[in-house]
């Protein structure tokens, strides 16, 4: 099945149903990329970082691990990782507060707009933007509690495949960060999404 290629710094959403799985290849490696999901019915549950980790009491999501919603319903599994271990849960995605922050002009892309916009073009007006799992996103705790921001440390083509575990849509969201090390100092790449089959 042909994949949908998500430009660099661009999102996307897809409607995954009960059952299937989808594939996020990290084309060039050094993307790191925002994921939500919601139920498809009722855009209010959504998957949730925070229920994530008390659930699996974890920072980080690992292979075979469930991903939860606020309301404790298992949505998404991370069925396979070819780069285990680094994904980010506990960072806020970046938005114009953001860039604003860094001294950006206005305007500069970002991921929380991403979010609104994927939706937006499924149909879906959400009036929330959760906290996302950053895919790939590098950020080491220290052993004194200290969070860093480092480039990511996935290869070329790294993947990760996500199973639905009730009817959903998940967004993507190839982070437009260019100042911050989070996309290995490169300019915003793009990532394909294909669809499993059955
Ligand atoms: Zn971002």
């Amino acid at each position: 099945m042909p994949g949908t290629v998500i430009a660099g710094g661009g999102s996307k959403a897809f409607r995954l149903p009960k059952g299937r799985a989808l594939k996020l290849t990290n084309t060039h490696g050094t993307q790191t990329v925002d994921m939500w999901a919601l139920r498809d019915r009722d855009p209010s549950e959504y998957l949730s970082v925070e229920h994530t980790r008390r659930m699996l009491f974890n920072l980080f999501p690992q292979v075979g691990q469930p991903l939860f919603s606020n309301r404790r319903t298992p949505l998404l599994q991370l069925e396979a990782d070819s780069a285990p271990g680094k994904h980010d849960m506990l960072l806020a995605c970046c938005d114009k507060w953001l860039y604003q922050h860094y001294g950006c002009a206005p305007g500069h892309p970002n991921c929380r707009d991403n979010f609104v916009a994927a939706l937006f073009e499924i149909g879906i007006d959400s009036l929330q933007v959760p906290n996302p799992v950053n895919l790939w996103m590098n950020v080491p705790v220290t052993g004194d509690s200290k969070l860093a921001l480092e480039p990511p440390i996935s290869r070329a083509g790294d993947f990760v495949v996500l199973r639905a575990l009730e009817d959903g849509v998940v967004v993507f969201s190839a982070c437009p960060m260019d100042i911050s090390p989070v996309n290995g100092g490169k300019t915003p790449r793009p990532v394909m999404c294909e669809i499993l089959p059955d």
